[in-house]
């Protein structure tokens, strides 16, 4: 499986007319090798340049990892001392014959660290975004990917029915919080998980990126709670929106546009169309209850092995939906200062539509 993404990869470099590339850990790597790595003070770089075999640049003690390799690297350790670890990267670089060429780059993953190994290196070297290819790489998941994400959709929604069970009036965001974070794990979560949770109550759930705070719930709060899991590298990314005790009669419209909105968001997702129309068919609900300047983001972001990646939600995004590309819906509405609902789901783009991936309730549900 691993050979036929690494295949793809050179396939989608031709196309782009991009000679080679220079991956350091995250999803990409972990995607192309299935090894994983993680960003530290000590460089990882896979070098893809066909038609040399792909070269593996890292620390010594790492060396293991590579034999799980599901395609053939050509290793170029190094050891302890930082002052050796320049001749791993032109050894590499050697064997790679990457010096002269075009070289494309993860923009928001390549560090100053690695860049200046790989340029003292590689001095004719050019360096260009390669964030074309990529994306293109890894935007259609496949069975597999999509099983995963499946079952990371019912970690989520097993570890919010257990948190909810559990939440009091006068509790604190961060002790829902709290609460949340050990049902994930105990509803089988990896450890690492996309985010932490978004636990956002009165006033502070009119604000879309919340951090927990010591804020008592109180009769009369909207509750946001936005919260995902981890399985086998991927991740699910859900949002559902409570009313505390009773709430006033403008929360509870609120609410049902939204929950209105997210629907149409859900229903728009079919092959052939661009992704914007997915954002205009959620927006052109709450716009036309008047609440348009209230829905201060987009609808959604494309998810997989990270919470944020392509094909983003937005109204001017002419790509074209494909299947196996998979994104959230999250429509809004964020009264200033008042409170704020927001309803996220998971969808994956099908052969003749799309399926929605998660199943809890929509509607304002009233806990405490
Ligand atoms: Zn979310
Ligand atoms: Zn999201």
């Amino acid at each position: 499986m691993t050979i036929h993404r690494l295949n793809r990869l050179y396939e989608l470099m031709k196309v782009h007319q991009l000679e080679a590339l220079a991956i350091n850990p995250g999803p990409t790597l972990s995607y192309l090798t299935g090894l994983g790595f993680h960003l530290m003070e000590r460089p990882v770089v896979l070098l893809v340049a066909p038609p040399a075999d792909p070269v593996l640049i890292l620390p010594r003690l790492e060396m293991a990892k590579t034999s799980q390799a599901r395609f053939s690297v050509q290793a170029f350790p190094y050891g302890d001392n930082p002052e050796s670890w320049l001749e791993a990267f032109r050894l590499g670089v050697k064997a790679a014959g990457l010096d002269g060429k075009t070289v494309g780059v993860e923009p928001t993953r390549l560090r100053f660290l690695e860049l200046q190994f790989l340029r003292d290196a590689a001095p004719r070297t050019r360096w260009v975004g390669g964030e074309d290819v990529l994306s293109a790489l890894r935007i259609q998941k496949d069975e597999q990917e999509v099983n995963a994400m499946r079952i990371a959709v019912e970690i989520a929604q097993k570890a919010l029915l257990e948190t909810i069970q559990k939440v009091r009036i006068g509790m604190t965001e961060r002790e829902v919080a709290g609460e949340l974070t050990l049902q994930l794990l105990r509803a089988g979560s990896d450890g690492e998980f996309p985010f932490a949770p978004i636990v956002a109550s009165g006033p502070n759930s009119a604000n879309p990126h919340a951090s927990p705070t010591d804020r008592k719930l109180q009769p009369g709060d909207l509750l946001v709670i936005d919260w995902g899991a981890t399985h086998a590298g991927y991740i699910s990314d859900l949002t559902r929106t409570f009313a505390v005790g009773d709430v006033q009669e403008e929360f509870q419209r609120i609410a049902a546009i939204v929950e209105r909105a997210n629907e149409a968001g859900r229903m728009a997702g079919m092959p052939g169309i661009p992704a914007g129309l997915v954002d205009a068919a959620s927006r052109a609900v709450i716009e036309s209850t008047g609440y348009g300047e209230f829905f201060i983001h987009r609808t959604g972001h494309g998810i997989g092995m990270e919470g944020h990646e392509p094909p983003y939600i937005f109204g001017e995004n002419s790509l074209i939906l494909a299947e196996g590309m998979a994104y959230t819906v999250e429509p809004g509405i964020y009264l200033p200062d008042r409170g704020g609902v927001r309803i996220e789901d998971n969808m994956v783009i099908t052969a003749n539509g799309s399926e929605t991936l998660s199943s809890l309730p929509r509607q304002l549900l009233t806990i405490g």
